[in-house]
């Protein structure tokens, strides 16, 4: 299949300019046809390192920065003695077409994604219906809320970004989790930022510049 070589390029791509390191990741950016996810008209350019539009205003984010950020997640304290652990349950703020939630699937037992934009998860829903993934869960609500039945959560994964994070996904998230999510920060703009709960207390670090959509609050 032509869209396979072209996959298997991206990820050569992702580990020789982009410095993505983990195999987990790379394996499982390999493994999810991006290009299923995205309008036909732009499915030629899914494997190129660029942010594509998903439809309502939204943006599935480009290869690198989900590599990067899946990759963080698998950096957590508790997965950091496992090279080639898997990641418990983790949850994804903002599911869009269900691209990351799909390679999440490949590096996490369970993935809860949670989309506030009734078109999207239903768009989302259609694009993973084929892939029967067991271990995804699709919920329509509010991200900013969490999703408390499925914590705590080993990893919390944000696709947008807000002023700060909602207090809520740091009580969901299990002792040794990690968030990896986008936060204002300053007036300097937005930046990734990642956040550990210890036995010790909280640990936040901020990481480099990026550029997601706004957390919105409520279901639309
Ligand atoms: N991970 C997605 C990227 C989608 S873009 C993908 O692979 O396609 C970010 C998404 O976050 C948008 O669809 C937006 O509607 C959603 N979003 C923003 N605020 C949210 C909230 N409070 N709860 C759930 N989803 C939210």
């Amino acid at each position: 299949m032509a869209s396979e070589a072209v996959r298997q390029r991206m990820v050569q791509r992702l580990a020789a300019q982009q410095g993505i390191a983990d195999e987990r990741v790379l394996r499982a950016m390999g493994a999810v046809a991006r290009h299923a996810f995205v309008d036909g008209a732009l499915a030629a350019q899914a494997y190129e390192d660029t942010s594509l539009p998903i439809g309502l205003g939204q943006t599935i984010s480009k290869p690198s920065v989900v590599a990067r950020m899946i990759e963080l997640l698998l950096a957590a304290p508790a997965l950091a003695d496992q090279p080639q652990g898997r990641l418990g349950r983790v949850l994804e703020i903002g599911t869009g077409c269900g691209y990351q939630a799909a390679v999440l699937s490949h590096v996490a037992k369970e993935v809860y994604s949670i989309e506030r934009l009734r078109g999207l998860h239903e768009k989302a829903r259609a694009n993973l219906r084929p892939l029967r993934l067991a271990t995804v869960h699709l919920l329509l609500g509010d991200g900013m809320q969490g999703y408390p039945a499925g914590a705590p959560y080993a990893g919390i994964i944000a696709a947008a970004g807000g002023a700060d994070l909602p207090a809520t996904w740091l009580d969901q998230l299990a002792p040794g989790g990690r968030i990896v999510a986008p936060v204002q920060s300053g007036n300097a703009g937005q930046a990734l930022v990642i956040i550990d709960k210890t036995n010790t207390g909280v640990e936040r670090r901020f990481l480099e510049a990026v550029n997601f959509v706004p957390l919105k609050s409520g279901i639309a």
